[in-house]
């Protein structure tokens, strides 16, 4: 097949020129022929939307799934009730502040829209494209036009004519030459058929345009990290390895300085590199590619999968890539970096973190300590240490023995669990106990915290908040159990009777206390421990990859609120 080529870079081209290069197109699309359109994204492979033999070329074409739905492109929202239904008016709102634009929405579809192009959902992807030439090509077909990215399957998308040409010639009845694609990575995608709307693909509009107009959203898992075996994807398109330059590519996310040092550690003598434009003179000898300034991610996003493309035609074995933060279209960059690696991250922060946890006894504490050990965090067991200095500190003892003398036996040693007795319930008792022992424990702790000089550190203290060792922490953790699951966990862990395990329960802090007193809460009603493991990983990742954020660019504000359950 020939594969005509339109092009229609010049905008000042003469009038009649263009329109008769878009009728042609047009036509083409009209009799269920393929066209290669530009868009401010990246180039589309477009069919006539409601031609579905058409559309089933689209997928052989690029040997895409057929599980993998379509966008339906529209030439404005005045078409959005043509082809879906129950739309709610968030939708409306949203479509005027970013249509045209990168902004895709899915809402519930009419019967109109063949199933080809939904595969079967019963809901539809639309948006409107901001580029001329596509708005043309649209009205002038007077159809939607059904579009996935006009790069084969798996591979990275294309940004100009001349890509498209390399994956789609000879497969395809046109190409329209738009010029490079103004974005440059496809557009975002948000859900508006659940109970609340929900990222399941960040893109040309940023997360933090979208919730200024509508508040939080939800961020679907699967935008940050593969989706596991047994997950069902909210988006078809999410369960494929995307974007994927030939050569196996890894991505170094943290700081810049940090993954460039990482980065150089790593590398052999042909490895390519990715990298922002300040840190090129470090790679003297190797192949690089930059993306653009490391603070202006709506350059990178630009440059990205031409920069992927461009070493599929090089002597490089593999390439690694520095990874952008999440701000802004930063979020969008490492998404599409990530899913190109794979996955494969190496995180390259050296940052240190501490996370002070705290909670009453049988809420979970200790399986959320194992699950940041897991992450390679270290933890510091304040109760140890506590009674370490028992042991150890002359001076301690001898004030506690004044206060407590029933705890200690003739020869001085002393009965811990008198003590614990002594102060059990007992108000009073109990302030004094914590000031003596405060006054020697927490000068230890804090030179314990202040000796973490990299990575992450939690900060285990039942005490946490009374003794103000919060303070040094960057974040607090409360985790809370509904009261009966905490007494059968106390009772089976520690063999006591129901009375007792009550007991001691109620002579600690409510959960209510911390709730109010921390930064965050883990509240461990999960059905199951697995659950509640799951879950906590999820959290805990995000909580950390935000303070990392939060400290290298000094954000104030705490991202408390943001959605993380499912
Ligand atoms: P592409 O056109 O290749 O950029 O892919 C379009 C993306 O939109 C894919 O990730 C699809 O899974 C997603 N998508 C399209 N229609 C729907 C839908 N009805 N529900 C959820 N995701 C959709
Ligand atoms: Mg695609």
């Amino acid at each position: 097949m020939d594969t005509l080529y339109f092009d229609l870079r010049d905008t000042r081209a003469i009038q009649r020129d263009r329109t008769e290069k878009i009728s042609e197109a047009a036509r083409i699309l009209r009799e269920g022929g393929l066209v290669a359109i530009p868009t401010e994204t990246v180039y589309g492979l477009g069919a006539n939307a409601l031609d579905e033999n058409a559309v089933a070329r689209i997928f052989e074409v690029k040997g895409r799934p057929q599980d993998n739905p379509l966008i339906l492109h529209l030439s404005g929202q005045q078409w959005l009730p043509r082809y879906c239904a129950d739309i709610p008016p968030m939708a409306f709102a949203l479509t005027r502040k970013f249509w045209p634009g990168p902004l895709t929405l899915v809402l519930k579809r009419r019967n109109n829209v063949p199933d080809r192009v939904t595969a079967g959902l019963d809901t539809v992807a639309v948006r409107c494209p901001n580029h001329p030439v596509a708005l043309a090509l649209i009205r002038e077909l007077g159809l939607p036009i059904a579009a996935p990215s006009a790069n084969l399957s798996g591979r990275p998308s294309c940004t100009t004519a001349r890509e498209v040409l390399a994956d789609m010639r000879g497969k395809i009845h046109g190409i329209v030459d738009g010029g490079p694609c103004a974005i440059g990575v496809e557009s975002t995608i948000l859900d508006l058929t659940g109970p609340q709307p929900r990222l399941l693909r960040p893109g040309g509009v940023p997360v933090e345009a979208i919730e200024t107009l509508i508040g939080p959203i939800a961020i679907d898992r699967a935008v940050t990290a593969p989706l596991p075996k047994d997950e069902r994807p909210k988006s078809p398109g999410m369960k494929y390895r995307h974007y994927a330059p030939r050569l196996p590519l890894t991505v170094f996310s943290g700081a810049p300085d940090a993954t460039a040092r990482e980065i150089s550690r790593r590398m052999c003598p042909r490895t390519g590199i990715i990298c922002f434009d300040e840190y090129k003179e470090l790679f003297p000898y190797q192949e690089v590619r930059t993306i653009g300034p490391y603070s202006v991610p709506a350059e990178q996003a630009r440059r990205l999968f031409s920069a992927l493309r461009a070493f599929d035609e090089s002597a490089c074995t593999e390439i690694y890539a520095q990874c952008p933060d999440s701000r802004g279209l930063g979020l969008a960059v490492g998404n599409r970096l990530k899913r190109a690696a794979g996955f494969r991250v190496v995180e390259s922060d050296t940052q240190r973190i501490i996370l002070g946890l705290t909670g009453g006894t049988g809420a979970g504490k200790s399986t959320v300590l194992e699950i940041i050990e897991e992450m390679g965090g270290s933890v510091l067991d304040c109760d140890r240490v506590y009674h370490q200095l028992l042991d150890e500190n002359e001076e301690l003892r001898f004030e506690l023995r004044r206060a407590f003398r029933t705890a200690f036996s003739i020869d001085g040693t002393l009965d811990r669990k008198k003590l614990g007795e002594e102060v059990f319930g007992k108000k009073d008792q109990r302030a004094r106990l914590d000031r003596i022992v405060f006054r020697y424990l927490l000068p230890v702790l804090e030179q314990k915290i202040a000796a973490v000089s990299e990575g992450l550190c939690a900060v285990d203290a039942v005490n946490l908040l009374e003794s103000g060792l919060d303070r040094l922490c960057d974040a607090t953790i409360a985790v809370t159990a509904p009261m009966e699951v905490r007494v059968q966990r106390i009772m089976a862990r520690d063999g006591i009777s129901e009375a007792y395990a009550r007991l001691r329960i109620s002579a600690q802090k409510s959960d209510e206390y911390y709730r109010s007193k921390c930064d965050y809460e883990l509240n461990n009603a999960a059905d199951t421990r697995e659950l509640f493991i799951k879950e906590t990983r999820v959290f805990l990742r995000r909580l950390i990859d935000g303070l990392q954020e939060e400290k290298r660019y000094g954000a104030r504000e705490k991202k408390k609120g943001r959605v993380i359950r499912e």
